[in-house]
């Protein structure tokens, strides 16, 4: 299986990211959404990452120019598809929205079309028959700002065949990600299974009054050599992505210490303390403290 022609479907925050990234490392990329208007919005977030790519990879404009060249837009679904070796969705993270778009593209793709989804909560096993070619399904996760932050978590559901899993893995080297391979399915992947307990474990030792954030950052910095702690990692995340995912902890299980967490990230909202998007969360930014050199000192 070779893959030569891509199509994403969605143009939102990660599918424009994917488009180009994939339209940069040589692909024919075209990319799907539903209206007009939502294509127009792509065409300058589009903008926005050759920007960045300038910058944090010194592109130079032949090299964006020849991106751009092989990126095509519609709205039409199955003009869109009908060339193509891999479809990447990265349409809303909603079951209903996903299965739709899957009983429809079925109906259209050409046979040989490997189906990807960018999912970053849901598992590909609940929408692989919707596909019609549950082989030929898998997930393609990628991170925010893939041309830096360059992780391709690939998971299959059961049913993957292990040729088409290794066509995606070559494929995400193929467009500059670092393929992380998962052998089954595991809701939130390899880092969200990590990182969201991590940071939970971080809240709870602030919640809990054991210690204030500087100093569990300091201490998770000082003992591994990490260059953040889990709460300058919260403000990147964003605190109201850590609030909504803590609530939906509290309201599945609600005991004392999730509540407090709740409640101490929905007082930082408040207070218009986001993160380093807002300027403040738990660090003050652009110069966040634990960036002095003497922080841990
Ligand atoms: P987004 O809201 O920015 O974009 C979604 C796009 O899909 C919009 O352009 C919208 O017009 C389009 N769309 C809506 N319905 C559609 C349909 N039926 N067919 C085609 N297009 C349709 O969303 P996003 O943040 O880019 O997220 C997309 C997917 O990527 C989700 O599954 C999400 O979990 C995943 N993801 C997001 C991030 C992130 O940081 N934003 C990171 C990793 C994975």
């Amino acid at each position: 299986m070779t893959i030569k022609n891509v199509t994403v479907a969605g143009s939102g925050v990660l599918g424009a990211q994917i488009a180009l990234q994939a339209a940069y490392h040589g692909f024919r990329v075209t990319v799907y959404d539903i209206n007009d208007a939502a294509l127009d919005k792509a065409k300058a977030t589009f903008e926005r990452i050759a920007a960045a790519y300038r910058q944090d990879l010194h592109a130079g404009d032949e090299s964006i120019a020849a991106a751009f060249s092989r990126l095509d837009t519609t709205t039409d679904l199955a003009a869109s598809v009908k060339d193509a070796d891999l479809l990447i969705e990265a349409i809303p993270e909603n079951p209903a929205i996903k299965t739709a778009f899957y009983q429809q593209l079925a109906a259209v793709a050409p046979a040989k079309t490997i189906f990807a989804t960018n999912t970053s909560t849901l598992l590909p096993s609940m929408f692989a028959e919707a596909t019609g070619r549950p082989e030929k399904f898998l997930a393609l996760h990628f991170a925010n700002e893939i041309w830096k932050h360059n992780t391709a978590e690939i998971m299959g559901h059961a049913g993957t065949d292990k040729a088409v899993f290794d066509t995606i893995v070559a494929f995400a080297k193929d467009i500059g990600m670092i393929a992380l391979p998962l052998h089954k399915e595991q809701p939130a992947y390899i880092l969200n299974s990590l990182l969201v307990p991590f940071l939970s474990a971080a809240s709870a030792l602030w919640a809990n009054g054991v210690a204030d954030p500087e100093t569990i950052d300091k201490t998770w910095m000082a003992a591994t050599g990490a260059p953040v702690g889990p709460f300058a990692t919260l403000d990147i995340v964003g605190i109201t992505t850590a609030y909504n995912i803590n609530k939906m902890a509290a309201d599945a299980a609600p005991d004392p210490l999730k509540l407090k967490i709740v409640a101490l990230m929905k007082a930082m909202i408040d207070e218009g303390k986001l993160g380093v998007a807002s300027g403040e969360g738990f660090y003050k930014y652009p110069d966040p403290a634990y960036k002095a050199s003497d922080f841990l000192k």
